[in-house]
């Protein structure tokens, strides 16, 4: 039972992180509307920008398309980026096409001569 773990914190809209217990609060994503986990304190090194509205923060990743905060928002950190009890996500595995490619008859080839026969 670790309920007490989700309570006061709910209760403003924050959560911790179920990690490193880092008090984390949610920007709603204005375009997917799926709600981003930040630091609690805004941090101008971040690149989500949101707004108060209401009790929530709703606002945007930074993108080319949208580079910058807009008038009204603050930026916050994602706390992704600096949860120290995340694991990293690990960097997409390198593929050695050609050495792959190598290892296997052709795929065609192999289809080809245990269907048609
Ligand atoms: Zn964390």
């Amino acid at each position: 039972m670790v309920r007490y773990r989700r309570t006061p914190a709910w209760r403003w809209g924050g959560a911790e992180c179920d990690l490193c217990s880092t008090p984390i609060t949610f920007v709603i994503n204005e375009a997917t509307g799926r709600r981003i986990p930040v630091n609690v304190l805004p941090d101008g090194a971040g690149n989500v920008a949101a707004m108060k509205i209401g009790n929530n923060l709703h606002g945007y990743v930074l993108s080319k398309a949208r580079p910058v905060i807009a008038p009204g928002y603050r930026s916050y950190m994602p706390h992704a980026a600096t949860c120290p009890d995340r694991p990293r996500p690990k960097p997409a595995p390198k593929r050695p096409e050609s050495q792959q490619l190598g290892l296997f008859d052709p795929p065609d080839n192999h289809h080809r001569t245990e269907n048609d026969t």
